[in-house]
This record gives C-alpha cells, sequence and structure tokens, in this order.
C-alpha cells in the first residue's frame, strides 16, 4: 500500500481538503505556499498516465472542484497545476496557490507550517 493509500484510508493522518467515493485531496506536508494540496485517485497506480480516460477525466473534474474552493478561500491570483510523481509512486496532481510564478518552483526550499495553520487552510478550503 502505497503511503498515499494509507492517507486516503486514513491510516496515516493528513490535512483533508476533500473527497469522493474514487478521490482524495489533502495538503502536500511541505508546501510551496500555504494551501498546496495534492488529489489523487484512490486507485493505486504510480504513473498518472496509466489510468484510463474514464479515472483521468474524473480525477481532472474533481480537482476542478478543488481549485474552486481554493481559490475561493485562499488569497491567490490563479491555481497552479502540475504533475511530477518523481518522489511517491502513486498518481497525485499539485494544485497550487499562486500570487506570481515563484510560487511553483519544485527547487524553491519548502515551507513549513504550524500544525493549527496547515489545519485552519485545510478547513477554509474544505467549507468553501
Ligand atoms: P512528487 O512525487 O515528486 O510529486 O512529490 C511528492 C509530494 O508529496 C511532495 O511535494 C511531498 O512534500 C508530498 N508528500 C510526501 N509525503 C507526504 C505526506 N505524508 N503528506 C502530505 N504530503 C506528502
Amino acid at each position: 500500500m502505497s503511503i498515499f493509500s494509507k492517507i486516503a484510508a486514513g491510516e496515516i493522518p493528513s490535512y483533508k481538503v476533500a473527497e469522493d467515493a474514487g478521490h482524495f485531496a489533502f495538503l502536500d506536508i511541505n508546501p510551496m505556499a500555504p494551501g498546496h494540496t495534492l488529489v489523487i485517485p484512490r486507485r493505486e497506480v504510480d504513473y498518472l498516465f496509466d489510468l484510463s480516460s474514464d479515472e483521468y477525466a474524473e480525477l481532472m473534474e474533481f480537482a476542478r472542484k478543488v481549485a474552486i474552493k481554493m481559490k475561493k478561500a485562499l488569497p491567490c491570483k490563479r491555481i497552479g497545476v502540475a504533475v511530477l510523481g518523481m518522489e511517491v509512486p502513486h498518481a497525485h496532481i499539485h494544485l497550487v496557490p499562486l500570487q506570481s510564478e515563484a510560487d511553483m518552483d519544485f527547487r524553491a526550499p519548502k515551507l513549513s507550517l504550524a500544525a493549527e495553520e496547515m489545519k485552519r487552510i485545510a478547513d477554509a478550503i474544505a467549507q468553501a
């Protein structure tokens, strides 16, 4: 079971943002910007483009709904979208609140936010 499957199953704690029967969204533990969110399919597939076309379309639609909530809840100009998968072998989409391009630099030092702040942000997105 991947670490992200364990998160979606509630076996490992996370700052949950949204979920449905097939998908789960939670805050990245080392965010590039406050509210940086990861969106995953519950089905454990390593590479995003190995999803079936239906699964891919459903994941993107779920991500779209999450991004709309993020835009409402957080002070940002846009929600940036990226897929890397260099670290965790469970397909995931990065959604990053952007004030500028500099907020989406994967090589820049990551933020470390207090647990209460992460919880506050996750709840704000969930309730948006
Ligand atoms: P990548 O696989 O290259 O797209 O990067 C994986 C992302 O998952 C990184 O941004 C990590 O900070 C994030 N990450 C790894 N473990 C956790 C975790 N337990 N909870 C939340 N985010 C995580």
